[in-house]
């Protein structure tokens, strides 16, 4: 885009030299037929329609308005033809899609139609063509002459204009390729229409035009259901790539990314609406960044009944007056179209999808069907990477303190020993520990009330171990840490310090035996035993023999709240 304020001025100057003296020179020196206003008016209403139905092949945009321009210019010559081409550029302006201001749009078509036609015409007049010229022949021979500069010249000036705006040279082959055949196509039927008007007038028009304006349309509405079908079917692999994701996180990613590939937005952001009230970013895509915050828009995180943000139906914005009936939501200036998409699961409003656009009117009926469409899967491939992701954390994690259980330490204990044998890592320390008289405590304050302690001890050791670490409930009251890279000396100091917070803590409790059920503060204690590969084991399953071993020997019949290490010489020492 030509955004700096530099290369507007400068296409400015430009403009403001070549065209206005362009079409000076074009009305003073190249000869003009008399005009027949009423033929005028005819053609410059097809020359209208026909530039405003614009049509995409190939994904290259061709505009037949040459049949038209040519025409004008075999029959009036080039200053008629510029101002032409100059007013319906004009007029086009206003509703399209673009966030280029219009004026500065209008500017660089003018300027490069200028030196088309202004170049190409003269190349015309000097090699000897004859405006008006009754004679087929010569009209033939200089029409092509005339069109084969116009397409090449428009290529060219077009490449140097690219070259401007994005500052690298980049060839478009396929444009050239289509501007040079579609304007050898066109040429027959302005010479046609050129010698038509000789004999028949206005009807000539009537003759010719309507034919290829309804032509045109049929080719628009191919068109426009070429590009549902398109869209349509890009949506539908969003939704294959939607499925196969099975982590929620993952499935908000692809949904935010895929669907640009559908709907060109420039912000995107996904919000979760809790308990119904609450609005919560989930995700955000702003200029193409994905992240977890936002930066370009601002939000009340309490949803109101009546803030314009609807729990049904997907609701385009187009102006600003309608921005603005977003109550709680503020965009930046530069948005200019703003579609809001409820995410909808049985029947209920769980969150919402909010694009945003700078672009005038870029989102359409088209895109709101997508869009519906695309937050159906989306919302399906969330409950379903949401369960995937319970069943995961139930067959890894122990249901009462939520710590990781036997069967995941067990993988994981595995693992580590493979990394140390291909010394990914250098060294394996695993913590046994066992809470003390733990049988007297249950049988004390009730069942119910050991789980609440070992749900409390849970957290504690959560606090307590360093984070690449793996803390596993091991069996009833036993805890087990995998600490990979991590040497004997430091695990055995992590050991005394986990021995030494238990046994400063009070763990509160409200014990389900007492008729009361008031609080009580209980003390527990914990023997805890250590083994460290490379030193005391060669596999996994003896380094947890050997750290339980260190247990039951240096701290339970050591006399309890103990740490006891499995030493080199297979004696235990406290
Ligand atoms: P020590 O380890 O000091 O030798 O004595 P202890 O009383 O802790 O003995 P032991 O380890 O043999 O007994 C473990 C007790 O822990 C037995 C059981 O009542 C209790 N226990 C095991 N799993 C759970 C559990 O999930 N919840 C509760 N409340 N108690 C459990
Ligand atoms: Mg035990
Ligand atoms: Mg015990």
């Amino acid at each position: 885009m030509l955004n700096s304020k530099k290369q507007r001025i400068s296409i400015f100057f430009a403009w403001l030299l070549i065209v206005p003296l362009g079409v000076y020179n074009a009305y003073s020196y190249s000869p003009s037929l008399p005009i027949d206003w009423e033929n005028v008016i005819f053609l410059f209403a097809i020359l209208f329609i026909t530039m405003f139905l614009p049509f995409k092949f190939q994904n290259v945009m061709i505009s037949l308005e040459r049949w038209i321009t040519f025409t004008i210019f075999f029959q009036y010559g080039l200053f008629t033809e510029l101002i032409f081409t100059q007013l319906a550029m004009f007029l086009l302006l206003f509703g399209s899609k673009t966030d280029t201001p219009a004026l500065h749009r209008f500017f660089i078509n003018s300027l490069i139609f200028t030196l088309v036609s202004f170049i190409s015409g003269y190349i015309f007049h000097y090699m000897g063509g004859v405006i008006g010229s009754l004679d087929f022949f010569h009209i033939s021979l200089f029409g092509l002459l005339y069109a084969v500069s116009y397409t090449v010249l428009n290529s060219i000036i077009m490449q140097l204009y690219l070259y401007f705006e994005f500052g690298v040279f980049t060839f478009w082959e396929k444009h050239i390729a289509w501007d040079f055949l579609v304007t050898m196509l066109l040429l027959p039927f302005a010479i046609a229409l050129y010698f038509l008007y000789e004999h028949l007038g206005n009807k000539a028009i009537i003759l010719t035009g309507i034919p290829f304006l309804i032509i045109l349309l049929i080719g628009k509405m191919y068109n426009q259901s070429d590009n549902l079908n398109g869209k349509l079917s890009s949506a539908s692999s969003v939704g294959r790539k939607l499925a196969d994701q099975l982590r929620v996180d993952d499935v908000i990613k692809t949904f935010i990314e895929k669907l640009k590939d559908v709907v060109s937005y420039e912000n995107a952001y996904v919000l979760d609406l809790r308990s119904g009230e609450h609005l919560y970013l989930l995700m955000s895509s702003e200029n193409g960044l994905i992240s977890q915050n936002a930066s370009c828009i601002d939000f009340k995180s309490l949803k109101e009944e009546n803030d314009g943000l609807s729990l049904d139906v997907t609701t385009i914005l187009r102006s600003k007056k309608e921005l603005r009936s977003l109550k709680n939501f503020q965009f930046l200036d530069s948005v200019k179209c703003v579609m809001t998409a409820p995410i909808r699961r049985n029947q209920k409003t769980e969150g919402f999808l909010i694009l945003t656009s700078n672009k005038k009117n870029v989102f359409q009926s088209l895109e709101r069907k997508i869009v519906d469409i695309l937050t159906g899967y989306f919302a399906i491939s969330l409950v379903k990477a949401s369960y995937y992701e319970k069943t995961i954390e139930n067959s890894e994690r122990c249901g009462l303190t939520h710590l990781y259980n036997y069967r995941y330490l067990d993988a994981t204990l595995d693992e580590e020993m493979i990394r140390l044998h291909t010394r990914e890592i250098a060294s394996l320390s695993v913590i046994m520990m066992d809470i003390d008289h733990f049988k007297s405590i249950n049988d004390t304050y009730g069942h119910q009330s050991g789980n609440d302690l070992l749900v409390a001890l849970a957290r504690l050791l959560e606090k307590v171990v360093p984070e690449k670490a793996t803390l596993a409930r091991y069996g009833g009251e036993e805890f087990v840490i995998a600490l990979p890279d991590i040497e004997k000396e430091a695990a055995i100091e992590l050991a005394e310090q986990i021995r030494h917070e238990v046994d400063q803590s009070l763990f509160t409790i409200v014990p389900d035996l007492s008729e009361e059920r008031e609080p009580v503060d209980v003390h527990m204690t914990v023997s805890i035993g250590v083994a460290s590969v490379p030193e005391d084991a060669d596999d996994a399953k003896a380094l947890i023999r050997n750290a339980d071993r260190a247990l039951y020997i240096g701290g339970k019949q050591a006399g309890r709240n103990r740490v006891g290490v499995y030493g080199g010489d297979k004696s235990i020492h406290v």
